[in-house]
C-alpha cells in the first residue's frame, strides 16, 4: 500500500512541476522531468550562511527580480558534520569530496585523511575547472575544493595547496599569504611559471590566458556595501569566458561568501546587501546556463547563520522586522536549487554529501541512472 501511495504522489508531484517549468522556460528542453541527461559542464555555487530565512528575506528587500525563483527543481540538504551543527570547513568539504568531517576539516575525512575532491576528478577527465570567493581565495569554503588540511586556519598552506592544483581559474583576496609567507616564498612566481596570467590589482580582461588567477586585496575583499562593487558578477563572468574554451567541459564553483559574515554580526543590512550581490551572480549564471543548454547549474549553501526570522514587527503583520536569534551557525535544511540536465536528481531530501556524489555520477562515465 505504501509503495501505491509513494507512486500516486510522486505522478502527482511529477505533473506539478512539469506545469510550472513549462510556464517559467516554456520554450527550453524539459531537464526537470528527465533524470538520466548529463551535463557537459556543472557549476555549484555555494552562499555561505545562506538558509531559507536569508533566501526569503529577498522577497522583501531586493528590487527587481529574485534569481532564486526562477529555478524548476528544488531540494533540500541535511547539513551536519561529524558534529551536529557544521561550520563551512566540513561543509565545504562535505560538497567538494562528499564526506561527512569534523569541524575546520580542509578536504581530509574524519580521520585527517587527504580525500580527493571534485577539481581533482574533474581534472582527470581533463576538464577546466574555477573557484571563485567574495573572501580570501585560502577561506574554508573554496579551500575545500583543491586543497587537504586538518585545519581551515593554515592558510599559508592552503595558498601552498592552491599552486599545487589543478586549478584552472581563481578569483578572490588572500595575496599575502602567497607574497609575504613567513617561509619567504613567493608563490606568485611559482603561479607564474605553472603558466598563470596573474592579477593583483584589479579584473582586467585577459582573453589569450590558459590559467587565470585574481588575487585583489591582502586578506578579504570589502563588503559590498563598501567598495567591492560587482566584482562577484565579474569574476564569474570572467571565469565563465576561460572555462568555455575547454572541450572537455568545465566545474565551476562559485561562492558568495560574506553572507554569512553579516549572519555572525547579527547585522541584517550588511547579510541581504550581500544575498542580493549573490542573487544577481545567480541570476548572470541561469541566463549563461539557459543559453548554453549543456550546463548543470546549482545553488546551495553551506548552513544559515544568525537564525534569522522574519517576525511581524510587534504583532503588526504589515511590518517585518528581521530579528537574529544566534551569532552562530544553526542546523536547518538547506535549500538546493537545479536548472539543466541532470537537475531532477537535485529534488528530494538527503544528506549535503550527495550533492558531491550526485555531480561525481552525472560527470562519470558509467551510464546515468535514476535515483
Ligand atoms: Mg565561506
Ligand atoms: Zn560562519
Amino acid at each position: 500500500m505504501r509503495y501505491f501511495l509513494t507512486l500516486f504522489f510522486c505522478t502527482l508531484l511529477t505533473s506539478c512541476h512539469q506545469s510550472s517549468q513549462s510556464i517559467a522556460i516554456s520554450s527550453k528542453k524539459n531537464f526537470h522531468s528527465d533524470t538520466t541527461t548529463r551535463p557537459k559542464n556543472i557549476i555549484l555555487v555555494i552562499g555561505d550562511g545562506t538558509g531559507l530565512s536569508q533566501i526569503s528575506s529577498l522577497e522583501f528587500y531586493k528590487n527587481g527580480q529574485v534569481h532564486y525563483e526562477r529555478f524548476p527543481v528544488i531540494g533540500l540538504s541535511k547539513v551536519s558534520s561529524t558534529s551536529r551543527i557544521t561550520d563551512s570547513g566540513a561543509a565545504a568539504t562535505a560538497l567538494a569530496c562528499g564526506e561527512k568531517t569534523f569541524n575546520r576539516a580542509i578536504g581530509v575525512d574524519s580521520l585527517g585523511q587527504s580525500i580527493p575532491n571534485i577539481i581533482e576528478f574533474a581534472h582527470t577527465k581533463n576538464m577546466a575547472t574555477g573557484v571563485i570567493a567574495t573572501s580570501s581565495i585560502t577561506h574554508a569554503t573554496p579551500a575545500s575544493f583543491y586543497a587537504h588540511d586538518e585545519s581551515r586556519y593554515h592558510h599559508e598552506m592552503i595558498a601552498k595547496a592552491l599552486t599545487q592544483s589543478e586549478v584552472t581559474y581563481f578569483a578572490g583576496s588572500g595575496l599575502q599569504y602567497f607574497n609575504q609567507r613567513s617561509d619567504q616564498n613567493n608563490l606568485l612566481d611559482t603561479l607564474v611559471k605553472k603558466g598563470y596570467t596573474l592579477d593583483t590589482t584589479s579584473l582586467s580582461s585577459y582573453p589569450d590566458a590558459q590559467k587565470l588567477g585574481y588575487l585583489i586585496g591582502a586578506t578579504e575583499l570589502p563588503k559590498i556595501s563598501e567598495s567591492r562593487g560587482d566584482f562577484l558578477v565579474q569574476a564569474s563572468s570572467l571565469g565563465l569566458r576561460l572555462l568555455e574554451q575547454s572541450d572537455n567541459g568545465f566545474f565551476l564553483m562559485t561562492e558568495g561568501s560574506q553572507v554569512d559574515w553579516g549572519g555572525h554580526d547579527n547585522d541584517f543590512n550588511y547579510m541581504v546587501a550581500e544575498l542580493i550581490d549573490l542573487d544577481d551572480t545567480i541570476g548572470t549564471l541561469l541566463d549563461y546556463a539557459i543559453a548554453d543548454q549543456e550546463t548543470l547549474l546549482i545553488v546551495t549553501g553551506d548552513h544559515a547563520t544568525g537564525g534569522l526570522v522574519l517576525a511581524a514587527k510587534d504583532g503588526d503583520y504589515n511590518v517585518i522586522e528581521p530579528k537574529f536569534s544566534t551569532g552562530n551557525h544553526t542546523g536547518d535544511w538547506i535549500p538546493v536549487f537545479a536548472y539543466g540536465p541532470g537537475a531532477q536528481n537535485f529534488a528530494g531530501v538527503y544528506e549535503n554529501t550527495e550533492i558531491y556524489h550526485k555531480m561525481i555520477h552525472l560527470l562519470g562515465t558509467e551510464e546515468a541512472t535514476e535515483n
